[in-house]
């Protein structure tokens, strides 16, 4: 950046000033507006070596204000080369996710507005927008009207939210009393596949509940939940003296996006009185597509449902949402009302429903994206990366040296190099996968599935058209190429 004429200092007291909130603002948009436009130019992954940031910054704050105008030069000096570019078409490691203009500007003034939405009388906005906008989320997503949405920051949270829920519903007075030192608990037990994320394991340490409280039930062929293993699991755990009291199944796992069986999974729940959990962080958006609308059958039977707009739905990091059928119950666990926060008007406070006081005003970004896109606009865009992932499919099914490892329900695929002349897949496939990632033309991530490694390629950019897929192609076979010409060397290293 470049605030080349006049510096711009802080006055001795009080805030910048008018005029030069404009002339850096005009400048900072510009920048954003020529990074997004060349994102292409950039390596993906960002090429530092680690500690090469922590190296180039002085060791403590300087003395007196600088010039702005050299803060907004550094960040091109010295932040850009460290960022790895999420909104690059050419990200398809892990979730490719990004954010778009209109999230951008709903960030942007909710960081203005600043506030901290506890109390209605201290956020009206973000209090009365956000239901109304997560109930026009639920109606695209074809949810039932029974399911009201709360944001928190991110899946992990929300899940932690939800088994807190679930213990409550037991009405063990784990609230008052806690867990420890009681000899009158049984071993209270969660359920989940093996192809659960870590949030869950991260939300029964956090509950005190244990890990050894969690059972990861088996999974099939197309890595989804065997059910008729979870009935067994909890019918041995209740003949055991246990308390099984919520299961978590996925619709979109981390690793191939499968999904859990999720009626027969309701039917388990409901027969023996369990709190059923979904996690469809990555995958609920896509319930707004119609034609995808068979993967998400039974969830409307869930107590509660994780999705993440800031996965799939074009919101910046962060937005979670966690649909909840029983409000009250999520209250019920975690509304504590201390004497200075009491007030009289009858409305829903935002802090009564989780463990963050205040909020950030998160609703105002997702309001931006579904008015700037509309429903029709970002089903189209969803639809187009699930398209762009069945081509990507068909490209490794008509070729003799890939194969895919997983079926592609959505828009990621599981898949590897498996040239005849190659012993060492694993190693070849790893090679592969950092020499494209190093190249900081596109980046790949990786899973183990069935004890071999795929390469992981997800589609989910706002930016992706069918010739970055080509180009990764491309890439891909110019390795083959390499291994042919090489032979078994190649892998070698
Ligand atoms: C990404 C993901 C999460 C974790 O998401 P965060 O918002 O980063 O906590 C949880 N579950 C699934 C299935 C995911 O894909």
């Amino acid at each position: 950046m470049q605030t080349e004429e006049k510096p711009i200092f802080a006055p001795e007291t009080g805030d910048m000033s008018a005029e030069d909130f404009r002339r850096a603002g005009y400048e900072i948009i510009d920048w954003i507006a020529d990074y997004s436009q060349n994102i292409e130019q950039f390596p993906v992954l960002s090429q530092i070596e680690p500690n090469w940031l922590k190296d180039n910054l002085p060791k403590s704050a300087p003395e007196k204000g600088e010039n702005f105008a050299e803060v907004l030069k550094d960040v091109d000096r010295l932040i850009l080369p460290a960022v790895t570019h999420w909104n690059h078409p050419n990200f398809h490691g892990l979730f490719s996710t990004s954010t778009s203009a209109a999230g951008i500007f709903g960030e942007m003034l909710s960081a203005a507005f600043d506030m901290k939405a506890m109390l209605w009388r201290t956020s009206p906005a973000s209090t009365e927008l956000e239901p109304v906008v997560l109930d026009w989320l639920r109606q695209m997503m074809n949810l039932p009207a029974e399911f009201k949405g709360l944001i928190y920051d991110t899946a992990s949270i929300s899940t932690l939210h939800a088994l807190a829920m679930a213990r409550e519903k037991l009405n063990l007075k784990v609230r008052e009393k806690g867990m420890s030192g009681r000899g009158d608990l049984p071993l209270l037990r969660v359920y989940c596949s093996e192809q659960t994320h870590s949030s869950i394991d991260k939300a029964v340490i956090l509950l005190g509940l244990g890990r050894d409280s969690l059972v990861k039930i088996p999974t099939n062929e197309r890595f989804e939940m065997d059910s008729e293993k979870l009935r067994e699991a909890i019918s041995d755990d209740k003949s055991a003296g246990h308390l099984p009291f919520c299961v978590v199944a996925t619709i979109g796992t981390t690793s191939t996006t499968s999904v859990d069986p999720i009626d027969a999974i309701a039917d388990i729940c409901e027969r023996n009185n369990i709190f059923l959990h979904v996690d469809a962080a990555y995958a609920g958006s896509a319930a707004i597509v119609p034609e995808l609308q068979p993967y998400f059958k039974g969830w409307e039977r869930a107590d509660s449902i994780v999705t993440n707009p800031h996965k799939w739905l074009f919101t910046p990091f962060d937005l979670s949402i966690l649909y909840v059928k029983d409000l009250d119950l999520l209250k019920q666990t975690f509304s504590l009302v201390a004497e200075y926060l009491k007030t009289s008007e009858t409305v829903q406070n935002q802090m009564d429903y989780g463990i963050q006081l205040g909020r950030r005003f998160r609703s105002l970004k997702l309001w931006f994206v579904m008015r700037y896109f509309g429903q029709e606009g970002l089903i189209k865009r969803l639809r187009e990366h699930c398209r762009l992932a069945r081509l990507f499919a068909n490209w490794v099914d008509d070729s003799n040296d890939f194969e895919m490892l997983a079926p592609v329900p959505f828009a990621l695929l599981c898949f590897r190099a498996c040239p005849k002349s190659v012993e060492d897949l694993d190693a070849l496939n790893e090679k592969i996968m950092n020499e494209i990632n190093a190249s900081g033309a596109a980046y790949l991530s990786h899973t183990k599935l069935n004890g071999v490694l795929a390469i992981r390629l997800s589609v989910g950019s706002i930016h992706v058209e069918e010739r970055h897929l080509r180009k990764v192609w491309d890439l891909l076979n110019g390795k083959m190429e390499e291994v042919s010409r090489r032979g078994a060397e190649f892998a070698e290293i």
